[in-house]
C-alpha cells in the first residue's frame, strides 16, 4: 500500500468546548436546563485554553498527554469517564452557583442518593473536608445521570472529553494522527442562537480571532469561517472582510442548525442567504455545506433535513448561481454510497429510502454543475466492511462512465478526500480513517488512475481563488 504524494483533508474541525453552546446542546437533548447549566460549568472548567495549554492535571484514570488517549476513549466505559471528570473537578468549580444548583436539583430528583444525603448545598459547603472527600463521587454520579439520560450519551461524552483539550493540543493530535496529510482544511461552526438561544463560552470575535491566529501559527491549516444567518448583514460582512484579508478561505454552511439555502419560511433569512451567495459568486469564495439527513442537529431527528441537496439544486438552477462553488460534505451520506450495488440492475444508487436519498442527487449535481464538489468524510466504513466494497464498485462504475465521456463534468474531478475529524468521536468512530481510502485508491485499477485527484488535486481546484488568493495553495 503506497501513500499518494500529497494529501489534503478538506474536512476537519479544531474547535473545543468553548466554541459550542454546551448548555443549549444538552437542553436540546432533553436535559433539564438547571442540570445542563451545571454540566456546562464543569466541562468548561476542564477545558484547556490555547494560551496555556498545559493547564490540565492528569487524573489517575485518563492521561490526556498519553499518545493513545483517543484510542483509549473508545475503551473506557461511561463509569470510567465520569469517574475521571469527578476526580478532575476542583473545589473551585463547585463554588459556581450553576454547579451548586445543578447538584441540589439532582440530589432532590434522585431523592438524596447514598453519598449525597444532604438537604441543602449550604450544609455541604460548611464542611469542606466532607466535600473534598466526596466531591469526585458526587460529580461523577451527577455526570453519569445526565449522560445516561441522553440518546447516544456515551459517544457524546467521549466527544466532549476530547474537546476539553486546548485548540493547540487538538491540532497536535490531528497532525499526529494523520502524519501523511499536508494540509488540513478546518471548518468552524457558529451555533450561537440555535440551541435554545444559548451561547458559546467564546464570543464570535474571539472564535474568529483565535482561529485566524492558529492558522498563522500552523502553515498546514486553512480555515473556513462560519456563516450564521442569525448575525444578519453585519455578521456576513465581518466574515467576508476576514476572507478578503486572507484570514479564511471559504464559508462553512451548516443546515442542521436550522436553516436552508433557499425556501426558508423566514423571508429575511432567504434574502440574507442570497446576499451570501452573491458575495460568493462575485469573489469566487467556496462554500462547504453539510450534507446528510442527520448531523449536529439543533432539533434532533428533524433539523438535519435542511441539508437536502434539493434546496441547492433550486439555487444552482438559477443561471446567476450555476457556477457557485459548493462542496457537499459527506457526499450525501453513507446510506447511499454504501448500499448494496448490483451492476446488473443498471441503477447506480439504491431505490430511495428515508436515509439514503441525498447521495444520488449529490452525484447528479457534481456531474451537471461545473463547480459542485463532494467529500467523503465520516462515511462509517470502518464499522461496515461491505459498505466500502459497495462504494468501491459504485465508484469504479462511475469512473467508467466518466471515461466514456457521458458525464458533462467528470465525477473523478469532483470527489474529495475528507475525514470530518474530530466529529468522528461524536459517532464513536476510531482513528486511522484514511487507510481504507488509501487502500481503495491504490488497489483498484481504475480508481488508482485518479488517486491524485481524489487526495489533493480536486481540493486544490475547489480552494483556489482567482480574486482573493494570488497563488494556489
Ligand atoms: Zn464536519
Amino acid at each position: 500500500m503506497s501513500y499518494p504524494e500529497k494529501i489534503i483533508d478538506i474536512h476537519t474541525h479544531i474547535f473545543n468546548l468553548k466554541y459550542l453552546p454546551i448548555k443549549g446542546v444538552m437542553i436540546s437533548r432533553g436535559i433539564n436546563p438547571t442540570l445542563a447549566a451545571g454540566i456546562e460549568k464543569i466541562l468548561i472548567a476542564l477545558t484547556g485554553d490555547y494560551l496555556n495549554y498545559n493547564r490540565h492535571n492528569n487524573s489517575k484514570f485518563i492521561n490526556l498527554q498519553d499518545p493513545n488517549f483517543e484510542k483509549d476513549l473508545f475503551k473506557f466505559s461511561l463509569d470510567d469517564l465520569v469517574r475521571d471528570i469527578g476526580f478532575k473537578t476542583s473545589l473551585g468549580t463547585f463554588e459556581s452557583i450553576e454547579v451548586q444548583k445543578a447538584l441540589l436539583h439532582f440530589a432532590r430528583e434522585k431523592k438524596a442518593i447514598d453519598f449525597f444525603e444532604t438537604e441543602s448545598i449550604d450544609d455541604l459547603r460548611e464542611d469542606h473536608e466532607f466535600l473534598k472527600d466526596r466531591l469526585p463521587y458526587i460529580i461523577s454520579s451527577f455526570v453519569r445521570h445526565v449522560f445516561e439520560t441522553i440518546e447516544d450519551g456515551l459517544n457524546y461524552l467521549r466527544w466532549f472529553l476530547f474537546m476539553t483539550l486546548s485548540e493547540e493540543k487538538i491540532i497536535e493530535r490531528m497532525k499526529n494522527s494523520y502524519p501523511s496529510v499536508q494540509t488540513f482544511v478546518f471548518h468552524m461552526i457558529d451555533a450561537d442562537w440555535f440551541f435554545e438561544r444559548n451561547f458559546s463560552t467564546y464570543n464570535i470575535d474571539q472564535m474568529l480571532n483565535n482561529m485566524s491566529y492558529l492558522q498563522e501559527l500552523n502553515s498546514e491549516l486553512i480555515g473556513f469561517a462560519p456563516y450564521n444567518p442569525m448575525r444578519g448583514t453585519r455578521g456576513l460582512r465581518k466574515v467576508f472582510e476576514l476572507i478578503k484579508m486572507k484570514k479564511f478561505r471559504g464559508i462553512k454552511f451548516y443546515p442542521p442548525l436550522g436553516y436552508k439555502p433557499v425556501n426558508n419560511s423566514n423571508f429575511e433569512l432567504n434574502d440574507l442567504n442570497y446576499k451570501l451567495f452573491d458575495l460568493c459568486v462575485e469573489h469566487d469564495v467556496p462554500i462547504f455545506t453539510h450534507c446528510t439527513p442527520t448531523g449536529f442537529e439543533a432539533i434532533p431527528h428533524k433539523s438535519g433535513l435542511n441539508s437536502d441537496p434539493e434546496c441547492w439544486e433550486k439555487l444552482l438552477n438559477q443561471p446567476k448561481y450555476a457556477r457557485l462553488k459548493v462542496c457537499f460534505g459527506h457526499a450525501g451520506g453513507e446510506d447511499g454510497w454504501f448500499a448494496k450495488y448490483a451492476p446488473e440492475d443498471g441503477n447506480l444508487f439504491p431505490p430511495k429510502t428515508e436515509k439514503n436519498f441525498y447521495a444520488e442527487l449529490v452525484y447528479k449535481l457534481c456531474v451537471n454543475y461545473e463547480n459542485v464538489f463532494c467529500e467523503v468524510g465520516f462515511l462509517e466504513h470502518q464499522q461496515h466492511n461491505n459498505g466500502i466494497v459497495n462504494m468501491q464498485h459504485r465508484l469504479e462504475k462511475i469512473f467508467r462512465i466518466d471515461e466514456s465521456g457521458y458525464n458533462k463534468f467528470e465525477f473523478r474531478n469532483k470527489i474529495l478526500y475528507g475525514s470530518d475529524w474530530h466529529i468522528l468521536f461524536n459517532h464513536g468512530l476510531e482513528l486511522n480513517y484514511i487507510n481504507p481510502y488509501i487502500k481503495l485508491f491504490t488497489e483498484s485499477e481504475i480508481l488508482s488512475k485518479y488517486s491524485d485527484r481524489f487526495f489533493y488535486k480536486n481540493a486544490e481546484i475547489f480552494l483556489s481563488n482567482q480574486f482573493i488568493q494570488d497563488s494556489p495553495i
